[in-house]
Order: C-alpha cells, then structure tokens, then sequence
C-alpha cells in the first residue's frame, strides 16, 4: 500500500496482522477427515479439524463440511482420559484466533483447487465447538467470535449449524440460554451417575450432576430440543448396562438424544476403547430404554482426530521424545 505514507504502513505492520495463524501441519486428505495444526504469534499450537459430510451417513452426496474449533490452548479441566488437558491450561484463544480457523482452513482448501468462494457459499457450513480447551472458560471471546461467524455480514453459518460443547460449567449453560443465538448445545456427560463422572472428569466435584441437569433443564426451556449428550465409551469405566438407566432417565428429563463415541486411545494413558461387540449392547440398552442414540463409526481415528492429539504427538517430537519432526 505505497500510496500510505511509510510511518502509517510501519505502524500498521507492527500493530496488526492480518493472519494470526500459521500452518505448520496438515494430515488426511480430500474428501476424508483433515486435521491442521496451527502455530499462533505466541508459537503456542492449536488445532482444527475439517469433517466432510458422509454421503453413506446422510443419505445423499454433499458439499457440507463441518469444522471443529479450538477455544483455548492447552486446558485446565484436566479430565482423565483428555490429551488436552494433560498440559494443563496456558491462554485463551483471542477473537480473531477463533475466527481466523475457519477462514484458514478454507484458504488451505482453496490452495488445492477446492474454491469455496466460487459459488458463492462458503466450504464451512457448520462448527462444533470440540476442539482443545473449554469453549465456555472462555465465554466472552467466544461468544464474540460466534457473533462474527454467524452475522451476514461475516461468516453467515446459522446458529443451528453450530454445536458447543461443553465439559459441563452449569452457570455459564445458563447464561448462554439467555443469549439471543440458537446454538446447539452438546455436553460431555461420559458418565450418568457422579460417581462414574467423578473418577474421569474434576468439574464434576464442582458442579455434580444434579446442577448440570437444572442447568441444561433451564437451557432447554429456552431453547428447545438443542441439547445432545456426548458419550465417550472408555472399557470398564463407563460401558456398564448399569449406566442405562440413569443416563436413560436423564436423556428422557431433558429430551436429549445421546452420542455413543468410541474412546480413542491417547499415548500414555492407561485407556482402551470397549470391544465392538460392547458398543453396539450399549447402544441396543439404551434404545430399548427408549431413546435416540447413535454410535460414531470413528473418522479419523487414524489421523489423532481427538481433541488435543496432534498437538500433543507434535510437541513431544519437538521435545525430542518421538519422531523427528518434518515440516
Ligand atoms: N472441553 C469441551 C470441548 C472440547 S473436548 C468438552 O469437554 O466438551 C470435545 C469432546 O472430545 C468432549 O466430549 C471430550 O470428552 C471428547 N474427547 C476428549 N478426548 C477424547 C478421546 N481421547 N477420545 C474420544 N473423545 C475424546
Ligand atoms: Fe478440557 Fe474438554 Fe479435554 Fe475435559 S475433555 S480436558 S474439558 S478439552
């Protein structure tokens, strides 16, 4: 911008920058899961990951691809079996770092030969809130940045296309219930009675399970049918038939469907995925009990597509502890 007088453009340059994030890794390819790490002016890492729609899982080919977001580097929740929380918690992610993972990844598709802009709509159709760090610890930045992607005169994606996910603070659940956005709410539950909840996930000693339920009761008051259960299988902590009936219970209070996830192996925690044959008897129970449940046939499994695992797998090579690390 030449035509600036030199101090304005020196001023701008040290000031601002118009991309905060840097890629420094890309795994997976088209038309399959793709995970980006991303290097942030601090040189912390953050990530994102890009799911296409699965024509097989909805019936029909399409263009809808769903992108989870990171909130925070690091986190400080610390559930047991989390590869984000292992570090502990450093910052919260600004605004623009928020936003800039959308944009980022669709510049990184556009780059090969996937032009979101050329129809007019935009690559990035829906967000869930899953990526490392606790989105509601950082209520205000996000909600900020969700502002953003939802206005149309920026990012445009509807408020019903976007899911956050939560850990489960109940007082931050009921201040997003009084905003006037739409948004999904998914919470973490892994666990339907606090003694299960409590052995894997600190937050629940803080806000046990009955809070949590009063909270996401208020949210559903508001909001209607927004609410959905995330249920990680982890073998012999929580794949029980004696988890049916209260998460059954708690599913039917708040007219939640329920997520079975096959727990993805984190290095150097002790953790396992049940069998398959445990899976689907988990997910038979708990239909029969009457409620709509799904079991997530993985994607990207094989690419660390858990929160927090390529960043983890990266820092420990930069530490020397692993691989030696390519750019
Ligand atoms: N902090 C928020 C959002 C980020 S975590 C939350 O906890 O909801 C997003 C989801 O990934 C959570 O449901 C979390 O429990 C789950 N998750 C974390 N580690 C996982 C792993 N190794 N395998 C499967 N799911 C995992
Ligand atoms: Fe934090 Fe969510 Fe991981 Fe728990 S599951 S440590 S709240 S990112």
């Amino acid at each position: 911008m030449t035509n600036l007088p030199r101090a304005v453009r020196e001023r701008l340059r040290n000031q601002f920058a118009l991309q905060a994030l840097e890629l420094v890794r890309k795994q997976g390819s088209r038309d399959t899961t793709q995970k980006f790490l991303w290097r942030l002016s601090d040189h912390s890492l953050i990530e994102s990951v890009l799911i296409p729609a699965n024509p097989a899982l909805y019936g029909e080919a399409s263009d809808r691809h769903t992108l989870c977001v990171s909130t925070q580097v690091g986190c400080a929740y610390g559930c047991k079996f989390c590869a984000s929380g292992l570090e502990g918690w450093k910052r919260d992610l600004e605004v623009e770092e928020i936003v800039e993972q959308v944009l980022a990844v669709e510049r990184g598709s556009c780059d090969e030969g996937r032009v979101s802009g050329e129809t007019g709509t935009r690559l990035v159709s829906n967000l869930v809130i899953m990526g490392m760090g606790e989105p509601l610890a950082n209520y205000d930045n996000l909600l900020k940045a969700l502002q953003i992607l939802n206005a149309p005169w920026g990012g445009g994606i509807g408020a019903r296309k976007i899911t956050i996910s939560t850990s489960g603070l109940a007082p931050q659940i009921r201040r997003l219930a009084d905003e006037l956005l739409q948004f999904r709410l998914a919470i973490s539950l892994h666990g339907a009675m606090d003694e299960t909840r409590e052995k894997i996930m600190p937050i629940n000693r803080r806000y046990p399970l009955r809070e949590l339920t009063a909270a996401c009761e208020y949210y559903q008051q508001k909001k209607g049918r927004m609410i959905k259960f995330e249920y990680i299988l982890i073998a012999g902590v929580n794949d029980g038939l004696e988890q049916i009936k209260p998460l059954a219970n708690l599913a039917r209070r708040l007219n939640a469907k329920v997520n079975l996830i096959p727990y993805n192996k984190v290095e150097g925690l002790p953790w396992e995925r049940p069998s398959e044959e445990v899976q689907e008897e988990f997910l038979k129970a708990l239909e029969k009990a009457g409620i709509t449940a799904t079991l997530r046939r993985e994607k990207g499994h094989d690419i660390d597509a858990a929160c927090g695992q390529l960043r983890l797998k990266t820092e420990r090579e930069f530490a020397g502890m692993g691989p030696t690390f390519e750019r």
